[in-house]
């Protein structure tokens, strides 16, 4: 047995069997780069799911990470510290809400978005007590908690965790229409509607141009909150700072988490506005950790990052580098490329009983790590830091492994 084999042999053995990862086993990150224990060194094209858009070990967000660690690092909510409100102050300001409520894992924060949408139903909007609802989309994946996957489409995220949680009403993806129907029969019992501007984990499905705006709209007509879940489109990834900023929306609710640290701990947020923010008192949620001295310095570093580096204007150009590169490349494997600034996925035509795990399998052995989701979809997500000629290397890579069997 080689070096990874013995990593891979040891997660096997004592860790849960809930993931099936590449076999390639990572030491080492800089920038877009990840190295393996033998040293080899690879395209990061996956980005911890959009948590590394700032790149692995971004110097600027380490340092603020160990300074915080050698001073205070955790006092919980039941004392005040010099860290929170500098940053409930900077992100509200960065984002332009009222205010924050601090949590630590997408998850969580989607939770808590759950909660204070029902809480603004009853107290706000005057719904009966325990009767609203919240309407969510075919596809979705807002994590893993019980609540969320009462929402879910996907059998393996459902499947045999019931009894799941009621008040949610499933509707198609994409489809304005199908929303409207639902306000026109339960509007009046309707708190919010939930939504992630492109599906990521359903495979970078990104929906027709103006449908999230009528969705808003309709939200308006009918006094529902619109939420949206930019966990993993948030923070830049799509070519704006949100990905509702591509039709110039406003959500009532943004749910962040992933790249708000820039994947070096575990940082969500909720915010909203004080109409819906404050409908929730003290002792009515909360979290250990949520909001902690690291997270609120490592934070207030990582959206730095974007901002001084033009995270979000690089995405948005070089998104369109690898979507014209990639249309332009001719095979018969690829059956779709589609996506917006570098959160991007190419639909796997499988070929001679070759699909695309064995294209990503492929890609690993020629330099570029990305991930196949749903069976035929392969998403490509490098960090934001890569510049255009990294990017253009791994284009041809991606090119000449998906040509490798042709
Ligand atoms: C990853 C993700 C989540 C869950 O985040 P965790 O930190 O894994 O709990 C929620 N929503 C979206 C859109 C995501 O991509």
């Amino acid at each position: 047995m080689n070096r990874s084999e013995e990593f891979i042999e040891l997660e096997h053995r004592y860790g849960a069997h809930n993931y099936h990862p590449l076999p390639v086993v990572l030491a080492k990150g800089e920038g877009a780069f990840v190295w393996d224990v033998e040293g080899k060194k690879y395209f990061d094209f996956l980005s911890a799911y959009s948590a590394v858009n700032q790149g692995h070990c971004h110097p600027k967000i380490v340092k603020a990470l160990c300074d915080q660690a050698q001073t205070l690092t955790l006092t919980s909510r039941a004392f005040y510290n010099d860290c929170l409100g500098p940053y409930e102050k900077y992100i509200t300001e960065y984002f332009g809400y009222d205010k924050v409520l601090p949590m630590n894992t997408g998850a969580e924060a989607d939770e808590t978005a759950l909660k204070l949408t029902r809480r603004w139903g009853y107290k706000v909007k005057g719904i009966p007590d325990n009767e609203a609802i919240i309407i969510c989309c075919e596809g979705n994946f807002h994590g893993r908690t019980i609540s969320i996957i009462s929402m879910s489409s996907d059998p393996d995220s459902y499947g045999q965790f019931g009894p799941y949680t009621p008040g949610f009403i499933q509707i198609p993806y994409n489809d304005s229409k199908a929303l409207e129907d639902v306000l026109e029969k339960h509007g009046d019992k309707v708190a919010g509607f939930l939504v992630e501007p492109i599906q990521g984990e359903a495979g970078v499905f990104v929906p027709d141009n103006g449908y999230l705006k009528t969705c808003y709209d309709l939200c308006k007509k009918h006094n529902v909150l619109f939420i949206a879940d930019e966990v993993q489109t948030g923070i830049a990834r799509t070519g704006k700072l949100l990905a509702s900023d591509h039709e110039g929306i406003r959500p009532d609710i943004i749910i962040l988490g992933k790249a708000l640290s820039g994947g070096v701990i575990p940082v969500s947020a909720v915010l909203a506005d004080d109409d819906i923010m404050l409908t929730i008192g003290p002792g009515e949620h909360g979290s250990t950790f949520g909001g902690f001295c690291l997270a609120g310095k490592v934070a207030v570093a990582a959206l730095e990052v974007v901002k001084e580096e033009k995270l979000a204007e690089k995405s948005e150009y070089l998104g369109q580098i690898f979507r014209d590169e990639m249309n332009n490349f001719k095979s018969e494997m690829i059956e779709l490329v589609r996506g917006k600034g570098l959160l991007n996925a190419i639909i796997i035509r499988p070929k001679n009983g070759k699909e695309a795990w064995d294209v990503c399998v492929k890609m690993r052995d020629m330099g570029v790590l990305a991930k196949p989701t749903h069976g035929h979809i392969i998403r490509f997500a490098p960090p934001l830091v890569i510049t255009e000629p990294e990017l253009r290397e791994a284009i041809e890579i991606i090119k000449k492994a998906i040509q490798f069997f042709e």
